[in-house]
């Protein structure tokens, strides 16, 4: 390969672009490898489609690897399929849906479970002819609420999906190990530092589940790792440890308290130790008690949720969502206070609502015997010493409160810390949910049909170029890793005559050699633009062919350690080409 900048599609920025917030954002669009087309929509031009396809060729080889066949799915899909999976409501306003010409519902395939099954379900019918591995890189849509960053999270975007079906459980598990360990791979052939979390698995439903994050201050997602083991989790997948159970026998008897003007947990607390009640109280000793309303996919009806928690905690929306998905959820507005009476805001305790029959689920540190001071479901009133077990049972528990840095692990070694990361890669066993829509069986050896399991695995192609410059860029520009860089080397010819054709010469022998080469042989541009552009693009390996050139040395520069030495104008081809052989390996 060899690229000329006098002639390639290319013309880099000084600006930042205006909208962009982070450094991957800045330096591709800097760096000419991606345009944006309109919200969330990218063009990818010759350089950013290099990386592309490099990235995609380490997916590939991965993937042939454990025995991944490679096939190509529309992306315009019938509304049916996404009917009979529950998917065309389940996804809302994520989904791009289209009408054709003849008033049929269509869609833009945000992934691609349902046309997977049926497609196995067509060509398949024997135990024989399982397990496959199924898996294609491909746009998908979806209409996301914020597109941001740029190709971080698009509304088009690049995926490769894999798809497994196995005869048994057991099937699944081997095929779920082997995604897990392409990944690996996949993740560190591009050189990308990550953590693998456990997940929830959203709306696909099913049970193992893990999210490969890359590790960068800019991510989204939190997740938390521990100080003293490897456990990596994302915060809606902690599973807060619970206490052992209390004994009731010997506990104080429940007492109600006029508390007036204790609107919040700080004043309640003050109150409580003003009361000359004979102990100290903290804000932990106090059950919050937070209303939230649901709706079931498709339901008309909210029901009424209480979510109780010790009071020096908040709720974590984003874990609430997580758990309830995929329901609605929201906070009780004063309509919904005006309707139910018995709900006294502020002064809201357990018994209110187990009484009224509305479903109550306490944080997993609500154990049995365990006393608190919460609301005595009558205006300015908190109960004192109502017993978990003794004076309410709670209907079960939930994962609602903020996880905190320094609370426990969930493995019971060391504390708990924040980081952030980019999702870049998902494995997760589906299980039969989208068999059982669509009948997916095969024979079984007795004759009898057996439905097949499946997992899904998604990797965001292009998402994964942008993490990568996330991890690996400087003030200067961009630090490709070898393995997805646009090219090997850069060579640089400066000046106006004979260094131009001598850079082209050792370009071509480069080329001829196997290493992809990128040449600037642009006339009339200031050697101090060619090396700016040249640390914007981001090469590896860069060799300037400038004023040395007559006592016969040119400069090889590494682009990650900034090092320059003078070599030989005679040996460069082979040095280079050395380099390069020595990291590809
Ligand atoms: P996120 O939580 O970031 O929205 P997701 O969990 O919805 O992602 P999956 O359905 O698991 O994503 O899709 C598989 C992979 O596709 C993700 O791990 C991610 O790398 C990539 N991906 C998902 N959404 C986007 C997007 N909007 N833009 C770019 N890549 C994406
Ligand atoms: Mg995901």
């Amino acid at each position: 390969m060899l690229l000329r900048m006098s002639t390639l599609f290319l013309r880099t920025l000084r600006e930042d672009p205006a909208d962009a917030e982070v450094p991957s954002h800045r330096l591709m669009v800097r760096g000419g490898f991606v345009r944006r087309a309109a919200p969330g929509i990218y063009t990818w031009l010759p350089l950013g489609k290099i990386v592309l396809e490099n990235v995609a060729a380490v997916v590939r080889e991965e993937m042939a690897r454990i025995g991944g066949q490679e096939v190509l799915l529309p992306a315009l899909l019938p509304r049916e399929y996404y009917e009979a999976s529950n998917r065309w409501t389940e996804y809302g306003d994520s989904l791009f849906r289209l009408v054709d010409r003849k008033g049929a519902d269509y869609l833009l395939g945000p992934t691609h479970e349902e046309l997977f099954t049926l497609l196995v379900k067509g060509e398949y019918s024997s135990y024989k002819d399982f397990p496959v591995i199924l898996y294609q890189i491909q746009e998908k849509f979806r209409d996301e609420a914020r597109p941001r960053a740029g190709v971080l999270r698009g509304r088009e975007f690049h995926m490769k999906d894999s798809y497994s079906f196995d005869i048994d459980d057991e099937g699944l598990d081997r095929s779920y190990a082997l995604h897990r360990e392409a990944y690996i791979r996949i993740f560190d052939r591009l050189g990308l530092k990550y953590a693998i979390v456990s997940a929830m698995s959203g709306s696909m439903g099913g049970s193992a589940s893990e999210e490969f994050l890359a590790e960068t201050p800019t991510g989204e997602d939190t997740f938390v790792r521990s100080t003293g083991s490897d456990y990596a989790a994302n915060v809606e997948a902690v599973r807060t440890p619970a206490p052992p159970a209390l004994p009731i026998d010997g506990l104080p008897a429940a007492q109600v308290h006029h508390t007036p003007d204790t609107p919040t947990i700080a004043t309640l607390v003050d109150h409580l130790n003003g009361a000359g009640l004979g102990r100290t109280f903290t804000a932990a000793d106090t059950l919050k008690n937070v209303l939230v309303k649901t709706r079931a996919p498709g339901a008309d009806d909210w029901e009424i949720l209480g979510v109780g928690l010790p009071g020096d905690r908040e709720v974590d929306l984003k874990r609430l969502e997580a758990v309830l998905h995929p329901a609605e959820v929201a906070l009780l507005d004063e309509a919904d206070f005006a309707a139910h009476p018995y709900l006294v805001k502020g002064y809201v305790g357990p018994n209110a609502l187990l009484g009224n029959k509305h479903r109550y689920l306490v944080d997993p540190r609500v154990v049995e015997g365990t006393r608190w001071v919460t609301g005595a479901d009558t205006p300015d009133h908190h109960v004192v010493d109502l017993v978990c077990g003794r004076d309410f049972t709670p209907d079960g528990t939930i994962e609602a409160a903020e996880v905190r840095e320094g609370d426990p692990s969930p493995d019971g070694t060391g504390t708990l810390y924040a980081a952030r990361g980019i999702e870049i890669g998902h494995i997760f066993q589906l299980g039969r949910k989208f068999a059982d829509a669509f009948e997916l069986d095969a024979l079984g050896p007795d004759g009898k049909p057996r439905r097949i399991t499946m997992g899904s695995y998604g990797i965001g192609v292009s998402r994964v170029v942008a993490a990568i410059v996330e991890q690996s860029h400087d003030d200067k520009g961009i630090v490709w890793p070898r393995a997805v860089a646009p090219a090997d080397v850069h060579v640089v010819g400066t000046g106006k005559g004979e260094q131009i054709e001598v850079a082209l010469r050792i370009a071509e022998e480069l080329r001829d050699r196997g290493v992809r080469v990128i040449v600037d042989d642009r006339k009339g541009v200031s050697p101090g633009v060619k090396f700016t552009d040249a640390e914007l693009l981001g090469v590896p390996t860069g060799l300037i062919v400038g004023k040395g050139l007559a006592q016969g040395v040119v400069e090889l520069r590494d682009r990650a350690t900034g090092e320059r030495s003078e070599i030989p104008l005679d040996s460069a081809v082979d040095r280079v080409a050395g380099i390069v052989r020595a990291d590809r390996g």
